[in-house]
């Protein structure tokens, strides 16, 4: 494609050099490659004709405290002000922000950073292979863990690809999805059938402990304790992608809620507020075998792992979640909408529940809380798509993808859930 003419709009510049005109697969939203953003403070960012909108999309997840809060932003620019990614040696803020992790998720007896939560899931998948000298992979249907080879499959799948391998790219080796068995989360039988045929091949079984990329499963603890004991007897290292539920439902994450611990944690997201960090932590037999430790085997690199602005991001979120009542206040607001939005939607008399959890909701058009991914498939997703662009245009934005959760900051205010049940009455019943 040539380059914009100087006169063209910033979208058609972006599209002449950008492919798409957008930086992720993820942001080509249908009508939305156009918004053009200037501005996010809080719980609100803006567009280029001064639009404002309150923000439920929150970039998939990471500004807990809300965009641009003062206590990261000092933090971060007191780092750049001072220090800046040298790639020898050790800060004191990574230690600090180690210890920190360590002390907070219960499976954490070493943490290594990365910048980004897809690196780190990568990571613990390698370890996990090289710890075990076996080839499998388990996934659950519905689950995200990043964009890397082994785990580009079967996240939202249209209803005749689910039991199938359905990779979300193309580009992808066939033997390398075939080395990752996908089963439905929260069955147990699936996954006790999996552990009998291929147990002595499974090197390790992930999943997010709360399927947020398609809304929000919420697990069951059987379903979670099964998979601690299959692990255990067959060898198979557990990993808690906890990018989306750590930090945010709690400094534990869900392995805390659940008191369920597994053998790895990666996180990233809202550890640094929206600052690029991801995280991989775990026992420390299988962390110790990441070459950053000398002589070891798995070999482990970024150049900007531990980047001093990022950690001191991520060192100002946690202070301040330790500090401040963030997820009492997150909790409430996400309380709020998930008991008083369903009897307004009930008296339009459209079949929808509100589900989520602490910060997290989300609203489906179908007649049943989802326990599976193929509950799913009865969303009305022309409803689900539908209200949400009409919400945009009353300066409220939740995604307008299927599936796609919402989430609450402490940026954002009783008023503003009281704002968000009456424009979504107005939206859905506009949308009837
Ligand atoms: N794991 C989960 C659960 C995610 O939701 C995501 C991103 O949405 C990732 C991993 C990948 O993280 P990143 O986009 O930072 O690479």
């Amino acid at each position: 494609m040539q380059q914009a003419a100087p006169s063209a709009s910033l979208p058609e510049r972006a599209r002449g050099v950008i492919p798409g005109g957008v930086n992720s697969g993820q942001r080509n939203v249908p009508g939305l490659t156009d918004l053009v953003i200037t501005r996010a403070q809080g719980a609100s960012f803006w567009d280029s004709d001064g639009r404002r909108y309150t923000d439920y999309h929150a970039a998939f997840g990471p500004p807990l405290l809300g965009h641009n809060d003062p206590d990261v932003v000092r933090a971060v620019a007191e780092a750049g002000g001072s220090l800046d990614l040298c790639g020898v040696g050790v800060t004191e803020g990574e230690v600090e922000l180690a210890e920190t992790l360590v002390e907070l998720v219960p499976s954490m007896e070493r943490v290594l950073l990365t910048s980004t939560g897809s690196e780190a899931t990568f990571h613990a998948l390698r370890v996990a292979r090289a710890a075990t000298g076996r080839r499998l992979v388990v996934k659950f249907q519905g689950c995200y863990h990043g964009w890397h080879d082994s785990v580009s499959l079967n996240v939202i799948s249209a209803p005749d690809r689910v039991g199938h391998k359905d990779p979300i790219s193309t580009g992808i080796l066939p033997e390398v999805l075939d080395a990752t068995l996908v089963l439905p989360f929260n069955d147990r039988d699936a996954v006790r059938a999996a552990f009998a045929e291929h147990g002595a091949d499974i090197a390790a079984v992930i999943l997010e402990p709360v399927p947020h990329n398609v809304g929000c499963l919420l697990p069951d603890q059987e379903f979670l304790v099964t998979l601690r004991e299959e692990c255990t007897r067959h060898g198979s290292v557990l990993v808690f992608d906890e990018v989306i539920t750590g930090v945010r439902h709690g400094l534990g994450g869900w392995q805390e809620v659940a008191g369920i611990v597994p053998d790895l944690t990666t996180m990233g997201k809202a550890i640094a507020n929206g600052y690029p960090i991801g995280a991989i932590g775990g026992r420390a037999d299988l962390m110790d075998m990441f070459s950053s430790r000398p002589g070891a085997p798995v070999f482990f690199a970024g150049t900007y792992n531990g980047h001093p602005a990022v950690v001191a991001a991520a060192l100002a979120t946690l202070r301040k979640l330790h500090a401040e009542p963030v997820h009492e206040h997150v909790f409430r607001l996400g309380e709020r909408v998930r008991t008083e939005l369903p009897p307004v939607l009930a008296s339009l008399g459209v079949p929808a529940v509100v589900t989520g959890y602490g910060s997290v909701f989300v609203t489906y058009f179908m007649d049943r809380l989802p326990h599976t991914y193929d509950d799913l498939l009865d969303n009305d997703t022309r409803m689900f798509v539908g209200y949400r662009r009409r919400m945009i245009d009353q300066g409220v934005f939740e995604l307008p993808l299927n599936l796609k959760r919402s989430h609450f900051s402490y940026a954002h205010t009783d008023a503003d859930v009281d704002r968000l049940i009456e424009v979504t009455e107005a939206a859905v019943r506009a949308q009837l």
